[in-house]
């Protein structure tokens, strides 16, 4: 009878989905990584999964981009144009309400993680927040009023355009649709291919350090002067760099030149979810989805 309650979870990555089921949000009954491989391979693994836990009254699903995030359009749900082989126009919460005939909650990996973050992590009660995660990209989620921001599509922070440093112009970046956005000056990729290793590895005291904390700090600023969020959640492997969240902190108020009105309770802070923070805004998107 109990089962009868169960939600389910995913957080499908482009290496691996991770799988969960629990009563409440909190409180994940069991887990389990699959690794991505094609989408009928992936989906009928995850669906064997879901079967072996028990009956699920909804299912909320926080995918890898880009994906069709507006309800009224006909192909919600689904993963839009990826590079990554066999994906593109996968059917993915349709998959699910097919096989179970329950409610299904879908949103990108990345404000599933800002979700989590809000609800249960480094956001909670915050007025308003922020969510940044710099790895291979850079995502970002925003959640005002309570409500994770939709708009058109879904928050791109990555291809934000830091202002370049006077003595910082020779590198051009390694996005390939702008150059030297943020993403291209500041993901774990474009860190390889400037300075040929990781910022954890070139150590704190190297130049890329200041370099990157530059960027990633004007973008803390942007969001701070451009939405009044009282914390900004920045995780992602790049964030763990030792010392580089005190610099971008450093580097955020340089920014704003203490002239925000509410910079005072502003906040750069590191998630608090840590690897679960993708599968447990599922959850939420599950619980969402199963009230509404
Ligand atoms: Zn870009």
């Amino acid at each position: 009878m109990q089962n009868e309650s169960l939600l389910g979870a995913i957080e499908a990555g482009g290496t691996k989905f991770v799988l969960a089921v629990a009563r409440t949000p909190g409180d994940i009954l069991a887990r389990q990584e699959i690794p991505t491989l094609t989408p009928e391979d992936t989906l009928a693994e995850a669906a064997r999964w879901f079967d072996a836990q028990g009956r699920l009254s909804a299912l909320g699903i926080a995918t890898f981009g880009p994906a069709q995030l507006d309800e009224s359009a006909p192909d919600w749900g689904h993963i839009l144009d990826t590079p990554k082989p066999g994906w593109s126009h996968c059917d993915l919460a349709g998959y699910f309400a097919r096989r179970y005939g329950i409610p299904i909650g879908f949103d990108t990996d990345v404000n599933g993680a800002a979700l989590a973050e809000y609800c249960m992590g480094a956001g909670q009660g915050a007025a308003g927040m922020a969510y940044v995660t710099v790895g291979t990209g850079i995502g970002g989620g925003l959640v005002l009023g309570g409500e994770l921001v939709h708009g058109a599509g879904h928050p791109e922070m990555g291809h934000y355009h830091s202002k370049r440093a006077a003595d910082d112009v020779s590198y051009s970046g390694f996005c390939p649709f702008h150059g030297d956005c943020l993403e291209g000056l500041a993901s774990g990729p474009a860190i390889l291919d400037r300075w040929g290793a990781t910022l954890s590895d070139l150590g704190s005291e190297h130049e890329a350090v200041d370099r990157v904390a530059g960027y990633l700090g004007q973008l803390c600023h942007s969001l701070f002067a451009l939405t009044a969020v009282e914390t900004v959640v920045l995780g992602g492997g790049v964030t763990k760099t030792p010392g580089l969240l005190g610099k971008i902190d450093e580097s955020a108020r340089l920014a704003g030149n203490n002239y925000l009105p509410g910079r005072a309770r502003q906040k750069i802070v590191p998630p608090a979810l840590g690897d679960n923070a993708g599968v447990t805004g599922a959850l939420l998107l599950a619980e969402a989805a199963r009230a509404s």
